[in-house]
Parts: C-alpha cells; sequence; structure tokens
C-alpha cells in the first residue's frame, strides 16, 4: 500500500512527508533508484508540468497519480498539497528537470511546509548547477549562484555591475534566446574573465568550452542560429592589490603571480621602483616566488 493511502485520515494520523525529488536533466538514466523508488511509494506527486513529468513516469512504469504544481499558481496549489500531507499522505515534489526549488517552483511549498512541522526530505539527484560548477574545473569554495539572469538588458547591467567586484565564481542559467546578449553585457560589466560555459548538458548535443569569456563570446557570435539550454559559469573578481606601502616584497610578488597579468621581468621593474628597493633583491625573491607557484 502507498504511503499515506491507508484511508481516511484519524486523530492520530501523523502528516506525511515531503519529499523533494531531483529528476534528469536531460539523460534519463541520471534517475537515482532511490528517486524511482520514492515516486513510486508516495501518494501523490506534485509536479511543475504534468504533461512533461507523466512521460518520465511511463518511461520508469509508475502510475503515482499527479497534481500540477506551477510557478504562477504556487501559493495556491501549496494549499491543495498541504492539505494532503496534514491528511498523512506522503507527497513527491518534481520539476520538469532537475532539482525543484533551484530557480524551479518548490519554494514556497517546502517553506509552508516547514512552518507547520511537515517533514521535508531531499531526494537528491541531478542538477544543472552542480553538473556545470563540477564539470568547469573552477570549483572555489564560494559561488554565487544568480539563477537566470533579467531578461532586460537594464536590470540585467545592473545586477553584473552589483556583482562586479565579488571574489567568488559567478554562476547563472541563460536560455538560448538571450545567450548572446547576455555574454556581450557580461563583458563589458566585467571585463574578460576566465569562464566555463556548457550547453545541453547530459544530452546527446553536449557541448562545453572552458575559454577567457571573449573567446566564447566570439565563438557563439560566429554560430548562425542557437539551440539549447545554458550555463555559465565565470571566476570572480581578481582580489583588490595589496597597497604597496602596507604589504612586504613576498606577498606583493604573489599577489602579481597569481593575477598573471604581468610577466616577472614587468612586475620586478614596477616594484623595484614602488618600493624603492635594489633590483637585485628584488629580481632574486621574485625567481623564488614564481618557483614556488610552478611547484604547486
Ligand atoms: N532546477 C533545475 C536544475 O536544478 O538544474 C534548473 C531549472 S531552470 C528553470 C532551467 C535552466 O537550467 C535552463 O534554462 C538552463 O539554463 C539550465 N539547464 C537545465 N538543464 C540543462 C542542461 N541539460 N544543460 C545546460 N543547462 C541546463
Amino acid at each position: 500500500m502507498k504511503a499515506g493511502q491507508a484511508g481516511r485520515p484519524t486523530a492520530a494520523t501523523p502528516p506525511g512527508i515531503l519529499y523533494v525529488v531531483a529528476t534528469p536533466i536531460g539523460n534519463l538514466e541520471d534517475i537515482t533508484l532511490r528517486a524511482i523508488r520514492i515516486l513510486r511509494e508516495v501518494g501523490l506527486i506534485a509536479a511543475e508540468d504534468t504533461r512533461h513529468t507523466r512521460k518520465l513516469l511511463s518511461h520508469l512504469d509508475i502510475h503515482t497519480p499527479l497534481v500540477s504544481y506551477y510557478k504562477d499558481r504556487e501559493a495556491e496549489r501549496a494549499g491543495l498539497i498541504l492539505q494532503r500531507l496534514r491528511g498523512g499522505v506522503d507527497v513527491a515534489l518534481v520539476s520538469d528537470a532537475g532539482t525543484p526549488a533551484i530557480s524551479d517552483p518548490g519554494a514556497v511549498l517546502v517553506g509552508r511546509a516547514h512552518q507547520e512541522g511537515i517533514r521535508v526530505v531531499p531526494v537528491p539527484g541531478a542538477s544543472a548547477l552542480t553538473a556545470v560548477v563540477s564539470a568547469s574545473g573552477m570549483a572555489d569554495p564560494h559561488l554565487l549562484f544568480l539563477g537566470f539572469l533579467p531578461a532586460q538588458k537594464k536590470e540585467r547591467c545592473r545586477l553584473l555591475k552589483e556583482v562586479a567586484q565579488r571574489q567568488e565564481m559567478l554562476v547563472f542559467y541563460e536560455t538560448p534566446r538571450r545567450i548572446r546578449a547576455c555574454l556581450a553585457d557580461c563583458m563589458a560589466v566585467l571585463g574578460d574573465r576566465p569562464a566555463f560555459l556548457a550547453r545541453e548538458l547530459t544530452k546527446l548535443h553536449e557541448e562545453s568550452m572552458r575559454l577567457p569569456l571573449s573567446a566564447i563570446a566570439e565563438a557563439l557570435g560566429k554560430r548562425e542560429a542557437i539551440k539549447g539550454e545554458f550555463v555559465v559559469v565565470l571566476a570572480g573578481a581578481a582580489p583588490p592589490a595589496p597597497r604597496p606601502e602596507e604589504a612586504g616584497l613576498v606577498e606583493l610578488l604573489r599577489w602579481y603571480r597569481q593575477e598573471g597579468q604581468l610577466s616577472l621581468k614587468d612586475v620586478v621593474r614596477q616594484l623595484t621602483r614602488d618600493l624603492g628597493l635594489p633590483r637585485t633583491e628584488v629580481y632574486r625573491e621574485a625567481l623564488r616566488v614564481w618557483q614556488e607557484a610552478m611547484a604547486e
């Protein structure tokens, strides 16, 4: 018997559990064994688009009833679903692809379930966010996830200006229709930076580029048609240069080495002038710092 389908609730009926279930972002093999079991066992599945989820369920031979839970009617639908949870029915929340509530509907229902003391259990799996960060080779302990950037240029540039000095890596979702304009705005506001762009992850036409932002924008600019789903990762802003009057020689050398804009020779020339130290001393220390970095 399915969880929560044991008949009419009594005063003693404990509330159901709300499972937040990740589904594939393209490749159906990415569904987890646990997700399949939960989707089969719950009494109800709340889906962003029932037609879309029905296809996945029929592929898995699952016949659990579905109810729609979509963005424009989140509040109203959450009320109905909470009623079922209160009555003891276990519910699985899914979105069209990936993890619910990550740039997808779900947060309203999950938030209200918490308020009511209903147990919320994540059933993790695919997400374009974690897939792209893990494959970027740029993973940083700190990242700033921006969801979708605003559709209007003015708002988009305003947001980009707000985050321009943030040192965390930036990650955002983008549609094929806006990707070119969006990359052009990123170049104009954030400047050229190391970047990673992924398209159609886990699907037949999966593609990724790990290049400077300018090169990615140029490559997409040359295409006649742009199709598919995109995720973009950009390196964060470089940390501000230490102030010469406060920082030691080695600290400054390490900063210049990490920043990678100047050659060893140019750094030595600049620091000899800025710090008023003998050139041989600066050169000796610079060699040590460059060698140290190469050994890392
Ligand atoms: N909740 C989903 C998740 O966890 O991945 C994201 C939903 S959001 C509405 C959809 C956006 O995610 C797409 O426009 C695209 O930017 C990104 N996305 C989803 N699937 C993708 C894929 N297979 N490859 C690249 N990006 C994808």
